[in-house]
């Protein structure tokens, strides 16, 4: 009976899908049978981050003198107007988590290809204050981190890190008053999980770098035998 009636489920599915095919969420063509989130020319399209040399990280102007760290990257770049912000959007505020795992997914791929995937130990996503987790269900930097662990079998540590203060945000914020706002903020709940560990610290957005910096001093000063690199999904043009 249970057969059945997911038979005949799969069946309306299909057919609604035929109605109403998935569409590319950056230009919103329909996508074909093998796409998925992007289509093809939005994927080739994607505004990666690359990095310009081996010693030079493109993040590096962002984080060198600021934090002791391995290698600094990001996935793509972010403008608000660029159609890319779409799937951000989804991820952060339209509940989408199909687009965090496809992001986390890219992510892994681009620090397989800029060789800063090899040494890593176990992936942190920069930590959501409790409420603000539950208001939205899930931390969107998390099922990033799971896409990448899907690719890598890297495992993520969402528990280890917290965040204390729940900041309001950063947008309108010059870089001082960022770094204000988000001074200890976080604290290490479960040091003994990052002890003498690689970690990939990832955030979804950087910006000026404020958040991942604090997050990653605190790391650094409750866990000294840890080491540190950052990954961003976007690197956000100013
Ligand atoms: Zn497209």
């Amino acid at each position: 009976m249970y057969a059945r009636l997911k038979h005949i489920a799969n069946y309306f599915l299909d057919c609604l899908q035929l109605i109403f095919p998935a569409q590319c969420l950056a230009c919103g063509s329909p996508l074909r049978y093998s796409e998925r989130i992007l289509c093809t020319s939005c994927l080739i399209d994607l505004p990666r981050v690359y990095e310009s040399t081996a010693e030079h990280g493109a993040l590096d102007h962002l984080f060198a003198g600021q934090i002791p760290y391995e290698r600094a990257s990001a996935l793509m770049y972010y403008t608000k107007k660029n159609k890319y912000a779409s799937l951000l959007h989804a991820l952060k505020y339209k509940g989408n988590k199909d687009v965090g795992i496809f992001l986390g997914e890219l992510c892994a791929q681009h620090l397989h290809e800029q060789n800063c995937i090899e040494s890593i130990d176990c992936i942190v996503p920069v930590p959501l204050h409790s409420k603000r987790r539950r208001t939205r269900g899930y931390n969107q930097s998390e099922v990033v981190a799971q896409g990448i662990s899907h690719i890598t079998k890297i495992p993520v540590c969402a528990s280890a890190v917290v965040r204390r203060v729940n900041t309001e945000t950063q947008t309108k914020k010059n870089k001082d008053e960022r770094k204000q706002n988000v001074a200890n903020i976080f604290s290490v709940a479960q040091a003994n999980l990052l002890e003498h560990k690689h970690i990939l610290l990832l955030d979804d957005v950087i910006t000026t770098g404020a958040t991942t910096i604090s997050c990653a001093e605190t790391i650094l000063r409750q866990v000294p035998s840890a080491r540190i690199s950052i990954v961003g999904v976007a690197l956000a043009h100013h």
